[in-house]
């Protein structure tokens, strides 16, 4: 095997790792922090200094990561193939 052959599939193997790391975290992990109110739940409202329930994540501070959106519609695409 040419050393320049093996340098090519380097980058292929470490993308499908990546893929297939992100899937196996999405599956133990499902919920990530949410974005706008950095996992704290509450935000400043844009007048005065009140903090009120972030409207992202309903006060929860967490939000579902995007791989288990699509793991969760591949899963109903699949129940509905089956009726
Ligand atoms: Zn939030």
């Amino acid at each position: 095997m040419d050393p320049r052959d093996l340098l090519a599939t380097v980058p292929c193997l470490a993308i499908a790792l990546l893929t297939l790391g992100y899937l196996a975290l999405c599956v133990v992990d499902p919920f990530g922090r949410c974005r706008a109110c950095h996992g704290t739940g509450r935000k400043h409202s844009t007048i005065g200094r009140l903090r009120r329930e972030c409207r992202r994540c309903a006060g929860t501070g967490l939000r579902l990561r995007v791989g288990r959106h699509a793991i969760n519609h591949i899963k109903d695409e699949y129940q509905a193939a089956k009726r």
